[in-house]
């Protein structure tokens, strides 16, 4: 596989893979490349040199992919971003029961078959979080603060 860092016309820079240099040659010349960003197809490498990566040895390092003259992500599209993620929450909750103090009680007891299963979501000290994984159950931490029931006005 080979990663080539493409332009716009309109300027945006993106990356892209291909098995060969021949096929982008022919994705290219076959209109079939397209800008992620703004759908325009007239596409060109940019100037930097590709990289070639080794085929599934490692991945690539999380700070390569930040390439100079890359769009920033604006503190609106990280609003956006954040929005988006809280209310998925809020929908996962709503079908969920908040249980309180007594999460990692619940948690346990479902875990080891004594009580039902059912998605519910509560607090836990720190302490009993790292047990409950320690022991393999099955929990996640809430992505955004939650503020519970009973703390609301
Ligand atoms: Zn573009």
């Amino acid at each position: 596989m080979i990663v080539f860092d493409l332009r716009c016309s309109g300027g945006h820079i993106f990356e892209a893979w291909f098995g060969s240099s021949a096929a982008y040659e022919s994705q290219r010349a076959g209109g079939l490349l397209a800008c992620p960003i703004c759908g325009d197809a007239g596409v060109e490498k940019a100037v930097m040199a590709p990289n070639v990566a080794a085929k599934g040895n490692r991945r690539p390092e999380l700070a390569t992919s930040q390439k100079p003259g890359a769009a920033e992500p604006t503190p609106e599209l990280v609003k956006a971003v954040l929005a988006k993620i809280a209310e998925a929450q809020a929908a996962t909750l709503e079908k969920s029961e908040w249980v309180g103090g007594s999460f990692a009680t619940r948690a346990r007891a479902m875990h080891d078959g004594d009580e039902a299963s059912a998605l519910i979501h509560g607090q836990a000290t720190p302490q009993e979080a790292r047990e409950l994984v320690e022991d393999g159950v099955s929990v996640m931490p809430l992505l955004v603060p939650f503020v519970p029931p009973e703390k609301r006005n």
